[in-house]
């Protein structure tokens, strides 16, 4: 399985969680490829330089294949191409604000002179789609409410901020001829209009997630914010909404946006919505948490494939190599028995942090063993290998 969205946040916030946890986690999920998002490290992934002391930070510590996501910020235009050069699979930028200081969001100025050189470049721009104004606007509303509640946290991040983003986003990837690609589609409005858009011959795409595909806003705990995320998690219209997108093919990829951060920063304390860090931790219980979701709605494994494999390793410009098993493609292969059960708990984490919306939950398919290129890089009776059998996804190595 590939996952191109994922939040190692190492350098800089390794506390947060790392090459070594992430990627020994991912393994018992029986991800063999992730794609690390250029934010939450200290230095974000803005430069080649950055780039660089990422993969310093990376190298002899990862039990799967890492490749690595550049950030497109306001004024780095000039070091999109070197990224690319050195390797890094896709771009990504905020159309709000991100929630660290040292990853600014972009305005139209800013892609308009980005997405023409992604475009020549051949590269995907990843878009966090939701519009700020909307986004304040709604908060400004909401602030009445009482913060420990879900209902008060959703209200002040509406689908609008989403469809509106993505609009736009649409705008310019017809008008540059960028490729785009929305990450995290929390509203099945969204995928209609992503899907409208790209038949009528604009390069965008989408994916979405674990928690949008499992959870439902109106049964979200009072303070339970390790249930937070933005966009945020919707009602069931939404929910049921996305998985009709999935089934009919409009909507081809899912992953899992792992990004975690120490318990404290949950603020479970306060149970403040407003104030806690957002994020959701599932690196190693995606695939388990879709195929229970796909059992339930009586859908075959093979289509797991399609979503949690090949389409990720289309994003990732990895479909010559991965996504299918076949000769000539890497041996990253999982043994996964589709009718094991597992319980979630804390113990069996290998996530830096315990903390995730899936504890306690009764779910199908366990990831009996993992390989990387022909490499065991994880078996259930006795975890992960000693060594760690993964590769950096580079052109040039520092
Ligand atoms: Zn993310």
């Amino acid at each position: 399985m590939v996952d191109t969205h994922v939040h190692v946040n190492e350098p800089g916030r390794t506390d947060w969680e790392g090459f070594e946890t992430a990627t020994r986690a991912a393994a018992a999920g029986g991800v063999t490829t992730l794609l690390d998002m250029p934010l939450n490290s200290i230095p974000a992934t803005t430069s080649v330089m950055a780039l660089h002391e990422k993969a310093r930070a990376a190298r002899g510590k990862t039990w799967i294949n890492v490749g690595f996501i550049g950030g497109v910020v306001p004024g780095n235009a000039s070091a999109l191409g070197d990224l690319a050069r050195a390797g890094v699979r896709a771009f990504k930028c905020f159309l709000v604000p991100s929630g660290v200081p040292e990853f600014h969001h972009v305005t139209q100025p800013d892609l308009r002179e980005a997405m023409p050189i992604l475009a020549e470049l051949g590269l995907p721009l990843m878009v966090h789609a939701e519009l700020p104004e909307v986004v304040e606007a709604a908060t400004l509303d909401a602030t009445a409410g009482d913060p420990a509640k879900y209902a008060t946290y959703l209200a002040s991040r509406p689908a609008a901020a989403e469809h509106e983003a993505v609009a736009l986003v649409i705008e310019l990837a017809e008008l540059t001829g960028a490729r785009a690609h929305v990450v995290h589609v929390s509203s099945a409005q969204t995928v209609r209009m992503v899907s409208s858009a790209r038949a009528r011959g604009v390069r965008i795409t989408a994916e979405t997630c674990p928690h949008y595909l499992w959870f439902d806003a109106d049964e979200i705990p009072d303070g339970a914010t390790e249930y937070k995320c933005a966009p945020p998690i919707r009602r069931t219209d939404d929910r049921d909404g996305l998985w009709s997108a999935l089934s009919s093919g409009e909507l081809q990829t899912i992953v899992s946006d792992h990004s975690p951060c120490p318990p404290i920063l949950k603020r479970r304390d306060v149970g403040d919505f407003f104030v806690a860090w957002g994020g959701i931790a599932s690196l190693q219980l995606g695939s388990a948490v879709v195929w229970t979701a796909m059992h339930e709605r009586g859908l075959p494994i093979e289509r797991l494939v399609e979503w949690m494999s090949a389409g990720p390793a289309r994003l990732a410009g990895l479909e010559d190599r991965k996504g299918v098993i076949a000769a000539g493609y890497d041996a990253d292969l999982v043994l996964f028995d589709p009718d094991g059960v597992i319980e979630v708990r804390e113990d069996m984490l290998l996530h830096r942090h315990a903390v995730t919306p899936y504890l306690g939950a009764a779910l199908r398919g366990t990831v009996e063993a993992t390989y990387v290129r022909g490499m065991r890089a994880f078996d259930r009776r006795t975890g992960p290998a000693a060594e760690p059998p993964g590769d950096l996804l580079l052109h040039s190595h520092p």
